[in-house]
């Protein structure tokens, strides 16, 4: 991911490494080329609007300027204004001493949460947690097996209760989570392909009926433009205390990834970089900043 952003990045700061002495035009056009990248790169309107914006009023200044390395100031500019938009420093989570701790999540169908809820089960176990998977996700017929296939993988196990009622088998998971000394359940909800009333509904529905601890959001990092609108619904119904973002291993744009933080003002907690049980991180915005800048 952000092969062409990292590239274009790069590109506009070697420049200006190259020039030595900079001017207010130099510092234009870097910027103008910044905010290109990262349009070309999908990252929401007015994210890139705000950044560029602060950006350029910390490198405009005479002390950066008439600096005998203005380059390195800019570039060290950019990658603090970087960081800063995806959260500045990790957000670990933290679960409550409340046993079972329950974790639900919530996105549109698509976006990863199956995959996901395996994955932090998979990452709470090596952690010492005894986790259970609810299988909420009623609708999509290969859901509820998707989860069993994966809990098998990765020795948790999943809760399908009558496998029809979602309220129910997210209460019915936290009756055995307590039955069988699991001392937390993550409850896969279903999504639809677009944001729909009923879905919405239900989530609501399944929230007030387990008080989740945390809820998490999953987001696809190939989200466009469309983010605004997508976690806009979800905060407003469900609301929720952070982020996975997924597919942050694919090669497109990862304009999600970009605006997500700066949109919804919620934490990324965690990273999803692969199919694999494995293949989740707890995300580091310093991290992720430097290696776009490469
Ligand atoms: P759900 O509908 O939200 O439950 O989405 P799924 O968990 O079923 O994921 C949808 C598809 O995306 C599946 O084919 C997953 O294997 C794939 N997927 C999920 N997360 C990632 C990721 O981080 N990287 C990659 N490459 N694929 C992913």
């Amino acid at each position: 991911m952000f092969n062409s952003l990292s590239d274009r990045l790069t590109e506009t700061l070697d420049a200006l490494r190259g020039k030595g002495k900079l001017t207010e035009a130099d510092i234009a056009h870097a910027m103008r080329d910044i905010r290109m990248a990262l349009l070309e790169a999908d990252v929401n309107f007015k994210v890139v609007k705000d950044f560029v914006a602060k950006t350029r009023e910390r490198c405009m200044t005479a002390e950066v300027l008439e600096s005998l390395t203005p380059a390195q100031n800019v570039v060290k500019i950019v990658l603090d204004e970087l960081t800063e938009l995806l959260g500045a420093t990790e957000s670990k989570l933290v679960l409550s001493n409340r046993i079972p701790n329950v974790i639900m999540l919530v996105g549109l169908q698509g976006s990863g949460k199956t995959t996901a809820a395996a994955k932090l089960a998979y990452l709470l176990k090596k952690q010492g947690k005894s986790p259970l998977l609810a299988a909420c996700d009623v609708y999509r017929p290969a859901a509820a097996d998707q989860l069993a296939t994966l809990g098998a993988e990765i020795g948790v196990p999943v809760f399908k209760g009558d496998g029809t009622h979602p309220v129910a088998i997210a209460q019915g998971a936290v009756r055995e989570a307590v039955d069988t000394m699991k001392n937390v359940v993550i409850v896969d909800t279903a999504g639809r392909l677009q944001i729909d009333e009923a879905m919405m509904a239900e989530a609501v529905e399944i929230k007030r009926a387990v008080k989740p601890d945390q809820v998490l959001m999953v987001v696809d990092a190939m989200t466009g433009q469309d983010i605004v609108n997508v976690v806009t619904t979800f905060a407003e119904r469900t609301d929720f205390d952070g982020v996975i973002i997924s597919k942050l291993d694919g090669d497109a744009r990862g304009g999600g990834a970009l605006s997500v933080r700066a949109v919804t003002g919620k934490p990324i907690k965690f990273a999803s970089v692969g199919e694999k049980p494995d293949a989740l991180e707890v995300f580091s915005p310093e991290r992720m900043a430097k290696r776009i800048l490469g």
